[in-house]
């Protein structure tokens, strides 16, 4: 079991292994995260995707080093999240990783130009002062906004200033991209043009990008979505692109429920209701699947409870599966 633990997510970027945290308030608990693993490679764009207050933003301001996890396993670039003394943390923040936030302005001070913003953190991080408006200038055209480098934030577009606050966020060329919602108060062109630089940083410069989203232009355009359901990852869907029958290219996409260490799985609540199973399922290990079926004792006296071989008990099944 030691020996196992150790080696999870060995080689990963980031390893969330079995991850809780609890918010106490006013002598009530709210299970924020329960157990959510996590691993992603270095330079793979992930998005993260869920209902509200299934545990996103806590996942990314812990990932970000804002908030400390309760209990469990985070680590980023080898760096271990519980564990960083304050000193660290403050490094870590500044160049391990960057942060993309819902509002632009969160990042920006309004008073410096696009390019004073971005050279802002690469001061503070000791960038000598020659190459910091090169650099600035280099990430602004990287961005697709080269001319909006004299103007001041109020003279910007929301999709503009968006890409000013990531030019910020990648000024000290961190690992990791975090983004909570980067595009949620963007109409679709803007979001466009701020995803296409996300992945054109992420292009350049192999940095990983964990973004949250509820648009689907953003999330069907990843490698990888993850779904996250009341604080732990519940399913993934896996893009490729293969060679379809007529010889054209085409964007396969499938969808996984992920399976934990534990060997917990969360079937998906439309097939859960589908088959009104709740409680408890029985389970048969077939040569090459599981099948998994509604609890006849419960369900038996309804209408649709019947059994393929038509019988409403429950035991001939156990152990016979072939
Ligand atoms: P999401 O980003 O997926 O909408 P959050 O991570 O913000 O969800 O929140 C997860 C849960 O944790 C919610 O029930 C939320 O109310 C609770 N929560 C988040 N932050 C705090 C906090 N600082 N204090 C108390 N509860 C919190
Ligand atoms: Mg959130």
């Amino acid at each position: 079991m030691s020996s196992r633990a150790a080696s999870f997510g060995a080689g990963a970027q980031i390893v969330c292994d079995n991850l809780v945290r609890i918010f106490k308030s006013e002598g009530v608990e709210v299970v924020a995260l329960q157990g959510l693993d996590l691993l992603v490679d270095q330079g793979e764009v992930v998005a993260i995707v869920g209902a509200s207050g299934s545990g996103k933003s806590t996942l990314l301001n812990i990932l970000s080093g804002l908030d400390v996890p309760s209990a469990g396993v985070a680590r980023l670039a080898g760096q271990d999240l519980l564990a960083m003394s304050a000193r660290d943390r403050v490094r870590y923040r500044r160049e391990t990783v960057g942060f993309l936030f819902q509002q632009a302005m969160h990042n920006l001070l309004p008073y410096l130009s696009a390019a004073e913003n971005i050279q802002l953190p690469m001061t503070l991080s000791g960038v000598a002062r020659g190459e910091r408006p090169q650099r600035a200038g280099e990430l602004l055209e990287l961005l697709g906004i080269p001319e909006c480098a004299d103007r001041l934030m109020h003279q910007l577009s929301g999709g503009q200033q968006q890409r000013v606050a990531l030019g910020v966020a990648l000024a000290n060329r961190p690992e990791v991209l975090l983004a909570d919602e980067p595009t949620g108060e963007l109409d679709s062109e803007s979001s466009e043009e701020v995803f296409a630089a996300i992945r054109a940083a992420n292009a350049a410069y192999g940095t990983t990008v964990v973004l949250v989203t509820h648009d689907p232009l953003v999330s069907e355009q990843v490698q990888r979505t993850v779904g996250i359901r009341d604080g732990r990852t519940s399913s993934e869907v896996l893009r490729r692109t293969a060679i379809g029958e007529h010889g054209g290219e085409e964007l396969i996409a499938e969808e996984y429920a992920v399976l934990d260490r534990a060997g917990r799985l969360q079937l998906p609540r439309e097939f859960t209701e589908a088959l009104d199973m709740r409680e408890r399922v029985r389970l048969d290990l077939e040569r090459d699947h599981i099948g998994v079926w509604p609890d006849q004792r419960e369900n038996g006296g309804r209408e649709n409870g019947r059994r393929d071989n038509g019988e409403p008990g429950t035991g001939e099944r156990v152990g016979g599966g072939q």
